[in-house]
């Protein structure tokens, strides 16, 4: 076996994440693939390792329960869909687990509930409760709830927030291409070579990685690439495989050479992570050259002087982005200022602070332990 396809046999605890390509075939369900998935998950439970199934196809199910012969065009159409899918789908999970006599669990999720860092533990303690009694979580989005501002918008990217959430060494991607290409697909054609080792995610990487979404399923390969790097960023690997080939999900778990591989990053712990990937953003600091080297290059805190500009509203303690002037992120960060203070003191020298303000909480804006760079 390949040394680096050793990560797929040593992985304990997997997030395995199912596209609404795979689960149905013309918005209708597809009851046989549920239960080929259902029966491999309850294989690699009963061998001892802890799987979360992340799955999609909610709103393909209840467009086709509403009788609608495409997917609903607005939010709410879709949130409708949805709500009348979800039923659907657990119904059936929970008839095909019981047949391996396996419990399963239905957790919804939003990026607005994980972005509170109280509520980010208490889902993680609860799907590590679940996964201890032998139950199998299913998650999806809570798509009722999720506005634009606090959903994650695609499986992809919830299966890569519940890999940091239950601290997963894995997450498998089953989607209806064989791997990532070396070449975006041109006219529904696969292009260049499967790739089956990617060890960081570069610039080309992403190129390769053009958009095309499918009709029910809202990510693409773009999105599957986040997740790959989101997962890497906390120290999982991913491997994107395609759920048409024979036993795709038990080869991938006994190492064999499926798909592509994406290996681990060095991981951002705990707080850093939802910092980085989950945390939502109030507002956002303009740093100047010599800040972006000093945090960039060499890991040190923001100071009210390498501010530039400050956009937003928030308050102390509030997550805000760092960019350079073109815009770009850098870097996320908790302020030690609220944006009304730190518009007083940006650009100014660390003795100043007390002089403007009438009082200083210290000399950084944002602490380097509160500061996680979102950007190589
Ligand atoms: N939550 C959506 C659903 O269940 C799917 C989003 C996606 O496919 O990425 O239909």
């Amino acid at each position: 076996m390949d040394q680096n396809r050793s990560l797929q046999t040593s992985a304990q605890r997997i997030v395995v994440k199912v596209g609404s390509s795979t689960l149905t075939r013309n918005g209708q369900l597809r009851p046989r693939k549920l239960g080929e998935i259902a029966r491999a998950v309850c294989q690699l439970v009963d061998s001892g390792r802890e799987i979360v199934l992340v799955s999609s196809g909610a709103v393909a199910i209840g467009s086709h329960r509403l009788g609608w012969t495409k997917p609903g065009e607005s939010i709410r159409q879709k949130q409708a869909a949805a709500a009348v899918g979800q039923i659907g789908l657990s119904e059936v999970y929970r008839k095909r687990f019981r047949e391996q006599e396996r419990e399963v669990a239905q957790v919804l999720l939003t990026r607005g509930g994980l972005e509170n860092r109280e509520r980010f533990l208490n889902a993680r303690h609860t799907l590590l409760e679940l996964l201890r009694l032998g139950v199998v979580p299913i998650v999806n989005e809570n798509d009722t709830v999720a506005t634009d501002e606090i959903r994650f918008g695609d499986n992809d990217n919830l299966s890569a927030a519940v890999v940091n959430l239950i601290g997963a060494q894995l997450l498998i991607i089953l989607t209806d291409v064989d791997g990532l290409y070396s070449e975006p697909p041109q006219g529904g054609l696969q292009r260049g070579e499967l790739l089956d080792i990617v060890d960081e995610i570069t610039p080309a990487i992403r190129g390769a990685a053009k958009d095309s979404a499918s009709e029910f399923g809202r990510g693409g390969m773009v999105t599957k690439i986040e997740a790959a790097e989101n997962a890497a960023r906390s120290g999982a690997a991913t491997v994107l495989c395609n759920s048409a080939r024979p036993n795709a999900l038990l080869r991938v778990a006994a190492g064999e050479a499926e798909g592509t591989l994406f290996l681990p990053g060095e991981p951002l712990r705990g707080r850093k992570h939802w910092l980085a990937f989950t945390a939502r953003t109030q507002g956002e600091l303009t740093l100047d050259e010599g800040a972006i080297d000093a945090v960039k290059r060499h890991g040190k805190s923001l100071l009210p002087a390498g501010i530039q500009s400050v956009q937003g509203q928030f308050g102390i303690g509030d997550v805000v982005t760092c960019i350079d002037d073109r815009g770009q992120a850098l870097a996320r960060g908790l302020v030690a200022y609220s944006s009304e203070e730190l518009m007083r003191i940006a650009g100014r020298n660390t003795q100043d602070i007390a002089a403007v303000l009438g009082f200083d909480r210290g000399e950084e804006a944002i602490h380097r332990d509160d500061l996680v760079l979102t950007s190589e």
